[in-house]
């Protein structure tokens, strides 16, 4: 392997790309990057099948040898919600509507529910196409709870309303680099990175 093209124009997923899989000393691109420009339609039934998708999708328009195609999906399942929003997390109310309106909606719809049952879990998957075409997949979670109200800056998305009991605060409230050593992105990267040195011997 003598590149890694990750299949995402998100500079904040690339910089915890980088953190993880940069010792191992081979160059990642975003494909942007990589000059690589496709429309992809996620309609996999979960989120390894639409990591999948996009993976092979990025794959097929890769020139070169040696290149390790990887993509992402992540999403939110809430328990109490029968998993929802979960592979729709991004298209949740309408790709445009604000995350204070989404969160704003999941907190009513568990209102009056208790604690045991606002159970949630961020989930990612990673594929991974290599070069002689085969594929393996890798998947990562954080189990947490939906709060009775948003609270946190940092983060994105759904973070202001997914608390950890651990540290009995929002994902939003944890500085980056705790976020990344628990997360589901971190957990997922770190398998896969297991499973690409494997590869390499
Ligand atoms: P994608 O994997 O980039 O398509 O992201 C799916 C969606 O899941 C995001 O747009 C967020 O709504 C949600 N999501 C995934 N990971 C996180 C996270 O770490 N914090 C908050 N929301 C997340």
């Amino acid at each position: 392997m003598k590149k890694i093209i990750f299949a995402t124009g998100n500079q904040g997923k690339m910089e915890e790309i980088r953190d993880i899989l940069g010792d191992l000393g081979v160059e990642i691109l975003s494909m942007k990057e990589a000059g690589i420009q496709v429309d992809i339609i996620e309609d996999g039934k979960t989120f390894e099948e639409n990591a999948l998708i996009k993976a092979s999708a990025i794959a097929k328009e890769v020139q070169e040898d040696n290149v390790v195609v990887l993509a992402d999906d992540s999403g939110l399942e809430v328990d109490y919600l029968n998993k929802e929003p979960g592979i729709y997390s991004a298209r949740y109310m309408g790709e445009d509507t604000s995350y204070n309106i989404k969160n704003q909606n999941i907190i009513q719809r568990l209102e009056g529910i208790e604690k045991e049952q606002r159970t949630a879990r961020f989930v990612c998957a990673i594929a991974a196409v290599f070069p002689n075409g085969e594929t393996c997949v890798t998947v990562g979670t954080i189990e947490g709870y939906i709060g009775w109200e948003p609270a946190g800056e940092n983060g994105f998305g759904y973070d202001p309303i997914f608390y950890v009991e651990e540290y009995n605060c929002s994902t939003a409230q944890l500085p980056m680099e705790v976020k990344n050593q628990l997360s589901h992105r971190g957990k997922a990267l770190r398998s896969m990175k297991e499973k690409l040195i494997k590869k390499e011997k």
